[in-house]
This record gives C-alpha cells, structure tokens and sequence, in this order.
C-alpha cells in the first residue's frame, strides 16, 4: 500500500470538507443575517464552539471519505461509477433515493441511541449545547457523534452502485440540510414544510422542535420512522426564538417575529 498518496488523499478530503463547511455555514449565516438580523445576537461565543467542534468533525469525516477515494480511483474499490450509462436511466435518481432512505435510517437509530442518558452525555451533549442552534452547528458534534455519521456514506458506497454525479448529489443535499435545518429560520418555501410533502420531508421547522424538547424528531431527511416509532412531535415554532432574538437584537429582530410565526402551524 502506498501509504504517502492515501495520507495525502485523506488529508486534501479533510480540507474538502473543512471548506465545504465554512462556505455553506458561512453562506446561509450571511443570508440570516440578511433575512433576519439580530437572529444570532449575543450567540458569538457558541457560534465560535460550533465552528471548532465542526472543523475537528470536518477531520473525521474527511479522512475515511479520502481513503476510499483514492481505493476508487486506484483499485477499482467502491460501486461508484462513472459512465452514466452502467445502469439505466432510471436508476440514477432511484439511486439518489436509496441513498437518502439509507442514510436516514442510520441517522435515526444511531439518533435515538444518542439520546440514551450515558450515551448522550458522552457524545451528543456537545451538539445540544447550541441554545438555540445556529447555520454553524450542522457539524458540530463530539467526535464519537462524527465518527457514526462519517462512516455511512463511505460504507454505502460499497453496497448501493451510485453515479458520481448522483453521490455529488447526495453529499450537497446532505451539506445544505444539515446547515439549513440548524440555522433557526425556514429558507424552503412553505409547500416543503406546511402541506402534504411537509408531512414526510424534514426542514428547519422539524429539527428545531428536536432541539427544543430532545426526546423528539430524530429523523434527518424523512419523518417516516419518527412517524412510525410515535416520536414525530410536529413542527417547532420560530416565533418564540425570533421574539428572543428580537429583545436581543433590537427591532430588526422584532421584525421577524411577526413573520416567522408560521412554522408552528403545521404541528
Ligand atoms: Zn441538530
Ligand atoms: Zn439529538
């Protein structure tokens, strides 16, 4: 094995993931900023422990990814492929599909493990401490929470066949909800959330009420198995959250209460 190109494969994907972070957290806090000033008033001090925590998970979900990476292009390693037409069309967003349906799965019930009082206070304690969580939380965990969710991709990889470009597809989604659902606000229009798809799809809305009450809405992508499992509890309300943002803030913050107050309808 030719230890120097793994290393430097694992490490170039470790700052992939780094920067991946910074830039989509940095970008959705810039549009909260925009949208909803004073949102995260007087958060600075937990805003900087939920970039160190993220940028240490950065490191651990990089380095897998990285080796596997250089298996795939140097030993055939992987079901990743790259000629689109490997397997029929149909299969390419079908594919996207299982990926999402898998991924969730693991999420929940190492989600729900998580939640048992030791476990919690050894691994999962670290990402409830964001009170209330913001667009720089979504990779803020302890490293024994970031190493259960970097494994399952780069496990899935060798079972599921994926195109690259439908696995690119998996990872944005992944990066842009983990940020999103953390980030205090609803970005998805309301058909996403507050209608029918909003019964079985998880946003902002979901994962707030999650961080509000623990005990709850552990699902990452779908509510199937929260719903399933009689853990769904509804939406969480933002109204309250921009309210506290709004004293903290001044009145732009105040602002918002009035429009952010329809997340809690659909509950
Ligand atoms: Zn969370
Ligand atoms: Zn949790």
């Amino acid at each position: 094995m030719p230890v120097v190109p793994i290393l430097l494969s694992a490490l170039a994907m470790a700052a992939i993931v780094a920067v991946r972070y910074l830039l989509a957290s940095g970008g959705f806090a810039l549009a909260t900023r925009l949208r909803h000033r004073g949102l995260y008033t007087g958060l600075d001090p937990q805003i900087r422990r939920e970039i160190a925590w993220s940028l240490a998970s950065a490191a651990i979900y990089g380095l897998p990814a990285g080796v596997i990476a250089w298996g795939w292009q140097n030993r055939g390693w992987t079901r990743i492929y790259s000629d689109i037409h490997a397997f029929p069309l149909w299969y390419w967003p079908l594919s996207v599909l299982l990926y999402l349906i898998a991924h969730d799965t693991w999420f929940y019930w190492t989600h729900r493990w998580m939640h048992r009082p030791r476990v919690f206070r050894v691994a999962h304690a670290v990402h409830h401490a964001s009170r209330p969580p913001t667009a720089w939380a979504a990779m803020a965990f302890h490293p024994v929470e970031a190493l259960t969710g970097a494994v399952a991709i780069p496990l899935l990889v060798f079972v599921i066949p994926i195109h690259v470009g439908a696995l690119a597809l998996v990872l944005t989604m992944m990066t842009v909800m983990g940020v999103t659902n953390h980030m205090g606000w609803e970005v998805f229009p309301r058909f996403m959330w507050g209608g029918i798809m909003g019964r079985w799809l998880i946003t902002a809305s979901h994962h707030q009420r999650h961080h509000e009450r623990y005990g709850c809405n552990y699902g990452l992508y779908f509510r199937f198995w929260d719903r399933l499992c009689g853990t769904d509890e509804g939406l969480g309300d933002f109204a309250r959250a921009h309210a506290q943002a709004g004293r903290r803030g001044g009145d732009g913050g105040r602002r918002d209460a009035a429009g952010g107050g329809g997340a809690g309808r659909g509950a």
